[in-house]
């Protein structure tokens, strides 16, 4: 047996050669959290505590699985996004705080006006829909997903937290909305390039979905093309299109929009400074 104090000094000294002090102490307390519903607070309290053999073993294996590069919030099945406790599991994308900064950009735009027909392409667990769904009053919220096991997490969430919104199994490369019938569309599709692999992190490359992440090395700005085809015949005039951004292909996904098509484009950096969201007009 062993004491709370002796168990955090072990699985400090163990996550200290995947994580940073900060990322540490998060995920700690996101392993209590899950294990034995314990707070901060509860960890002082109990520090002098004995775990038992059966507590020990599971906080043990959840390490020895993030030791692995396994993502905590695969392993909880849980994720924060904008203020909601989102299910997550290997089907879909683990939400970014990038994609909350993408929501508050068209809730800033968008919050004060009722009924609007929106729609998220490439719901992966739903985070954006069901996020303005529940910000965007009496809105008509549509996603669309390819992904089986993406639809089934993304309609439990939306269950859960209790947002209206209709999902479609679907693939856009085949899949269209009615002309000029949408207020808004959004997406975050894949945007990542082979080439950008080696930089990226074990828990993200071999742990995530790559059908959410990755791109063809030739045309990495695909699913944008396509987006813009849906977006140019689905969105009423005036009607806008927000999209997640690769900072990398910032420019190129941008150049799709300068016909006369579109009115406007605005790109807005995320708050690592990074070219990261667009937003175009239709005409
Ligand atoms: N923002 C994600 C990442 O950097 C990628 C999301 C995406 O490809 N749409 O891991």
């Amino acid at each position: 047996m062993a004491t709370l104090r002796e168990e955090l000094i072990e699985m400090r000294r163990r996550l200290s050669g995947i994580y940073d002090h900060r990322e540490r102490e998060a995920v700690i307390l996101l392993i209590f959290s899950h294990v034995k519903g314990w707070s901060r607070v509860d960890l002082i309290i109990n520090e002098g505590k004995e775990l038992s053999d059966f507590t020990k073993n599971e906080l043990d294996g959840i390490v020895d699985r993030l030791l692995l590069g396994e993502p905590i919030q695969y392993i909880t099945g849980n994720a924060r996004f904008h203020g909601m406790d989102l299910k997550v599991g290997p089907g879909v994308l683990i939400p970014r705080p990038e994609t909350e900064e993408l929501i508050d950009w068209i809730i800033d735009d968008a919050g004060s006006k009722e009924d609007l027909e929106v729609l998220d392409i490439g719901t992966g667990s739903g985070c954006i829909a069901i996020a303005l769904a529940r910000n965007l009053p009496f809105s008509n919220v549509t996603a669309i997903d390819f992904s089986e096991s993406a639809i089934e997490q993304a309609k439990e969430n939306a269950t859960s937290l209790r947002a209206k919104v209709s999902f479609i199994k679907t693939d856009m490369y085949v899949w269209c909305p009615a002309p000029q019938t949408l207020d808004i569309i959004v997406s975050n599709p894949p945007y990542i390039a082979p080439d950008e692999k080696v930089d990226m992190e074990v828990r993200v490359k071999d742990f995530e979905p790559a059908e959410a992440l990755f791109v063809e090395a030739d045309d990495p700005i695909k699913p944008y093309k396509r987006i813009e085809a849906i977006a140019a015949r689905g969105l009423k005039p005036g009607g806008h299109l927000y999209l997640e951004l690769n900072p990398r292909y910032a420019e190129d996904v941008s150049s799709l929009f300068k016909s006369n098509v579109w009115q406007d484009v605005d790109l807005r950096l995320d708050s690592y400074g990074k070219k990261r969201m667009l937003r175009a007009t239709l005409s």
